[in-house]
């Protein structure tokens, strides 16, 4: 049981661990950080959270337990202003959707206090945003991928493996490097991709009212471009060449699939798009949850 959580960012993902903390009975007392008070406010509300503060150093001084959900541009400066008020024994952790970035912001700020961290990534989310988007089941049966480095406290990365277990997630440990590549192609570059169609359609020359032809198909395969722009560009951009990776190769494939089109090549269309179909029924259609 973690006695004094203080959450560092109250949204849907911050926001969540809490709510789902408290209903498993993991939690004594949360303070919640944010910049704005209306946000708090909604939280306390809600009962996420038992007080709320805007000063992130005041809110670790008692804590037992932090945890950063705060979007992943935004870590650094907090690891530098936690990391004096932290008491020796808390453990501190993140949910930042890249983690090569975090990890490295993590040991400069946190300096000899950075075994007690222990990056992680809840893959599961929504696009909503904001305390009010928080969920009591967010985490059941998601996966959570935690990134130790050779220097991680070994009771640190137990504490935070007992953390979201008890919120029903299945925890698994990966090198920061593994986790960026491959979220970098099945979360980053999707996000891409959904953002820029849209947009793309956004310049139609029939105006938006292309949108009124958007059935289910385009509704499913957008639904992430009505994600937080600002959390997005910060992923891409701490993620940069995982995701330049990706989609570089991406585009050649498509490319490919266009000239494959141009010539009027309908094995090599039937031969991506039945490949794709196999290996997406037997990979994802099961696994309904999922989220980013
Ligand atoms: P969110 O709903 O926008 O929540 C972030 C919260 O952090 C906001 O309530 C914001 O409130 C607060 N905040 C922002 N900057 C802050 C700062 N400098 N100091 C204190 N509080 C600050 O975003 P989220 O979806 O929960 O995402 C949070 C993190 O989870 C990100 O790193 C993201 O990569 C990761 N993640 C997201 C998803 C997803 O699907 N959304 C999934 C997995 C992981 P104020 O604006 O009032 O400060």
């Amino acid at each position: 049981m973690i006695k004094r959580l203080t959450v560092i960012g109250v949204g849907l993902i911050g926001g969540s661990l809490a709510l789902a903390l408290r209903r498993a009975g993991e939690v004594g007392h949360v303070t919640g950080v944010g910049r704005s008070l209306a946000n708090l406010e909604l939280a306390e509300q809600r009962g996420i959270i038992d007080a709320y503060t805007t000063n992130a150093a005041e809110a670790v001084t008692q804590a037992d337990m932090v945890v950063i959900a705060v979007s992943v541009g935004a870590s650094g400066e907090i690891f530098n202003t936690v990391r004096s008020a932290l008491p020796a024994s808390a453990v501190i952790t993140d949910v930042g959707s890249a983690k090569g970035s975090v990890v490295a912001a993590a040991r400069t700020a946190l300096g000899d206090r950075f075994p007690r961290f222990v990056a992680g990534h809840p893959i599961a989310g929504t696009e909503h945003s904001g305390a009010g988007a928080a969920f009591v089941d967010l985490y059941v049966d998601h996966k959570v991928v935690l990134t130790p480095e050779p220097d991680t406290d070994q009771d640190a990365l137990a504490q935070v493996g007992a953390m979201w277990t008890a919120v029903g997630a299945d925890v698994i440990s990966m090198p920061v490097d593994a986790h960026d590549r491959a979220l970098a192609a099945t979360s980053h570059l999707p996000h891409l991709l959904a953002f820029n169609l849209v947009d793309m359609l956004a310049q139609h020359e029939d105006g938006e009212s292309i949108f009124d032809f958007a059935a289910g198909g385009f509704r499913d395969f957008t639904r992430i471009a009505s994600s937080s722009p600002q959390m997005w560009t910060e992923i891409a951009l701490a993620n940069r060449d995982a995701v330049l990776a990706s989609g570089r190769d991406y585009a050649e494939r498509f490319e490919a699939l266009l000239l494959a089109l141009e010539r009027g090549d309908s094995e090599a269309l039937l031969a991506i798009f039945e490949s794709a179909r196999h290996t997406r029924n037997r990979n994802i259609v099961q696994v309904r949850k999922d989220g980013e």
